[in-house]
């Protein structure tokens, strides 16, 4: 039987050295992603939520290579891509795809909206000359540009069409996995709903799996399937997208999904505020990472490290509150 998920990380790690001295000495490491274990079904959203910092982006340029994990397993489509060497790497590009913040700074200004699109296709050898520019056609299509864009520049697009260029050059590589890294939060809101809408349909059309991620928890709630909450570079809670908002387990994500407007006038929202600052992940807290702005903090939060508990139906926790 083929393997359903399309992505399998276990036990990820990105340590980013600190050095000091004349002789630039390493010093200490800042714990970015410290041991993250999770899966992505094919076809489905991962959709991977935290604040600033906690190493949401770390983890997704981890999974794709763009920078080297320190140590865990990665794997897409059954292909290990953590051990992989980067010549090794290259005819797998195409398959696993990145979608940017920022619309603006990812496309080059010089380049008309054809190349962009098209030159990964051509450097790859995915169509054709012959079939060439039609693919082009068809993929900008498929993404809502018209087809004179093709030889306009993007300083000429608002940012919502700039954004669908970065979907579009993703898609035309045809891949199976695409990293979307808070892709909707530089567009006005009424924007944001469009391209959502856009990303949906193509994984519908496609069978796209997405690790997609936002501090936006409306939007999260909008498009994932399955939700992790992370915290200081570990996950500490995953689940449903049901399960999560329905039933927060953990006391950082209740703070967290505390937050979220509720569209009832008369509802009252019980917000839940989380006092002190996210701890250095160079030198985080020992036993659980977040015992230092825990209101549930017990003897044990301080020196034992939560390990995750299955709480049924796929709902894993770590927290010593459900030991
Ligand atoms: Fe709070 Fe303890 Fe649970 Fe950590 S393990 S979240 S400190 S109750």
């Amino acid at each position: 039987m083929a393997n359903e998920y399309v992505v399998e990380v276990k036990e990820l790690k990105k340590y980013f050295p600190i050095k000091s001295g004349v002789l630039q000495r390493t010093v200490g490491q800042v714990r970015a992603v410290d041991g993250v274990s999770f899966k992505i079904k094919k076809g489905e959203t991962f959709g991977l939520v935290g604040e600033s910092g906690c190493g949401k982006t770390t983890i997704g340029r981890s999974i794709l290579r763009l920078t080297d994990p320190t140590s865990g397993e990665v794997k897409i489509s059954g292909l290990d891509i953590g051990s992989m060497k980067k010549s090794e790497l290259r005819p797998v590009r195409p398959k696993m795809q990145m979608i940017f913040q920022d619309p603006f700074s990812s496309l080059d200004p010089r380049m008309p909206v054809g190349e962009i699109i098209g030159e990964a296709v051509k450097e790859h050898k995915l169509v054709s000359k012959a079939e060439y520019k039609d693919y082009i056609l068809k993929v900008m299509k498929d993404c809502g540009l018209r087809p004179y864009y093709i030889d306009r520049y993007p300083h000429e697009f608002s940012g919502g069409q700039r954004q669908r260029i970065c979907i579009a050059r993703a898609l035309a590589l045809n891949p199976d996995f695409i990293v979307c890294d808070e892709p909707v939060s530089a567009l006005d809101v009424s924007i944001q709903a469009q391209i959502i809408n856009l990303m949906k349909d193509l994984q519908e059309q496609r069978k796209l799996t997405y690790l997609f991620i936002s501090h936006d928890l409306s939007v999260v709630e909008h498009i994932s399937d399955v939700i992790g909450v992370m915290y200081l570079g570990t996950m500490v809670e995953t689940g449903s997208k049901e399960e999560i908002f329905g039933k927060p387990l953990h006391p950082y994500t209740q703070a967290l999904f505390s937050a979220v407007p509720i569209a009832d006038p008369d509802m009252k929202m019980n917000r839940i505020i989380l006092e002190g600052d996210i701890p250095s992940p160079a030198n985080p807290p020992k036993g659980c990472k977040f015992h230092t702005r825990c209101a549930q903090c017990m003897g044990k939060c301080k020196e034992e490290v939560p390990v995750p508990k299955d709480m049924g139906n796929g709902h894993m926790v770590s927290c010593h509150l459900y030991d």
